[in-house]
């Protein structure tokens, strides 16, 4: 019997914070009381907040497939130096995750690597069966994903952002009557429906070669997401699926999503630091590094963001950590791939936004506990109470991070928040008990979701 005690911080527990310490037998929280005694391993904590480690549900490790850009044993030593304890990752890897197979070996392979526990999203496009999504299910997927905006080559083996592109080796995006089809056998299951919600006609009228941030900008108009955003409610909502909102990036997104809430759609919105914490006004200073899809926009596109978390509208923040590789995104603008790595920095970037606004207990509700209730694991990860894991991170309240591109340990060394200087330091982090720190042997676990049905 492994034990430990975390002695005289202020601990997040489903109630709120309170001064308490937090008793941990063979990786499980057992009790969360004052003044507990040590019978084995005790860790001082006084002064410093104990919080739920964080459920990143949107993240891209590139494995397998892209691995000179990112890994799994790479993304989660990123993830565990931030304080993120569960990865879920997304399906585009190669082979796409489109059936019980691929996922079960991209699971073997993860859980070779993989420093931090992790969950994987499954994939539904065009032409997937009701069969392959149970069977998926069935095999541990967290929820399936579909890229309204993304074409797949299955020849070249790739995963391409195409609309508007002829090429009869892409295989169509998914599409709102394939929502429509599929979305009854995701219900039925008990899994959340993720969207990337840009909707592809759109986009192929704002097509245009991409010289600059402001053709970035007027390529991916917030009317793509809004629109898919309505659409996919609109299919979805009968069915009863819940429908998730992937990085949502723009007001009128926002007040689309909240349109649909409001006539009952079961639905949940995620948002990511970049939107929160950059415009395009930045991109003078940061470069390629915040070139991504959909785009960083306005100060306006961020308040409204900012102001649907404060309202608790928007409840998950997870970081669409995209990877790729420094010599890519150092090409000139045109030629940069979007996306970056950001896992890193989740924790810190929450604990800024909900100190501004104006209740730092905020943090672990978007990092941790919405997003563990996302996907199922609920009972286990995002609190601070006996009976859940103890993936616990340990947060200096006073101490200083400064995001430097140099201290990602990500594969990549560019950061969007490159420059960023947050009121917090992550200074310990335990994964089922276990500190997982540089050299450790710890070992992250798959996760699934507790509550599939049948
Ligand atoms: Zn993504």
């Amino acid at each position: 019997m492994t034990e430990l005690l975390i002695r005289g911080g202020t601990v997040y527990t489903p109630d709120g914070p309170r001064q308490a310490d937090v008793h941990v037998t063979d990786g499980v929280i057992t009790r969360v009381e004052p003044r507990l005694a040590a019978n084995g391993k005790a860790v001082d904590a006084t002064g410093m907040y104990v919080l739920p480690g964080a459920v990143d549900v949107h993240v891209h490790s590139r494995d397998p497939g892209f691995t000179e850009k990112e890994d799994f044993g790479t993304l989660t030593a990123a993830a565990a130096a931030g304080g993120v304890t569960t990865v879920v990752d997304m399906p585009n890897t190669v082979p796409a995750v489109d059936s019980a197979g691929v996922l079960e070996s991209k699971a073997a392979m993860a859980h070779s690597k993989a420093r931090v526990d992790f969950g994987l999203w499954g994939l539904l496009r065009s032409g997937t069966t009701p069969e392959q999504l149970e069977d998926m299910a069935a095999a541990g997927a967290v929820g399936f994903k579909a890229y309204l905006a993304y074409s797949f080559s299955l020849s070249r083996k790739q995963v391409l952002y195409s609309p508007g592109v002829e090429d009869p080796d892409l295989e169509a995006p998914a599409d709102y009557g394939t929502l429509a089809r599929l979305a009854p056998v995701v219900a039925q299951l008990g899994l959340p429906l993720a969207i990337h919600a840009e909707d592809p006609t759109v986009l192929a009228a704002f097509r245009r070669p991409l010289l600059t941030y402001d053709d970035l900008l007027e390529s991916r108009p917030p009317d793509a997401e809004a629109v898919a955003v309505s659409a996919a409610a609109a299919v979805a909502r009968e069915s009863g699926v819940h429908l998730h909102i992937a990085h949502l990036s723009s007001a009128l997104g926002l007040q689309a999503a909240e349109d649909a809430m409001q006539v009952g759609t079961s639905m949940s919105l995620e948002t990511c630091p970049q939107f929160l914490l950059l415009t395009s006004q930045d991109f003078d200073r940061v470069g390629t590094a915040m070139k991504m899809l959909p785009p960083i926009r306005t100060a306006a596109d961020r308040d409204a963001l900012v102001d649907g978390l404060r309202r608790g509208v928007i409840s998950i923040v997870s970081t669409d950590h995209a990877p790729h590789t420094d010599e890519e995104k150092s090409q000139d603008f045109e030629r940069a791939p979007a996306g970056s790595p950001g896992v890193q920095t989740l924790y810190l970037s929450c604990l800024q936004l909900a100190k501004d606004l104006g209740d730092v207990w905020r943090a672990p509700r978007w990092a941790s506990q919405a997003p563990a209730e996302l996907v199922g694991l609920g009972e286990h990860k995002g609190a601070i109470a006996p009976g859940f894991d103890a993936d616990i991170v340990i947060v200096d309240p006073r101490g200083k991070t400064s995001v430097q591109a140099e201290h990602m340990r990500s594969r990549q060394r560019h950061a969007a928040l490159a420059g960023k200087e947050f009121d917090f330091e992550v200074k310990e982090v335990f994964l089922r008990g276990e500190p997982v720190t540089r050299g450790s042997r710890t070992r992250g676990r798959m996760v699934r979701p507790a509550m599939v049905a049948g």
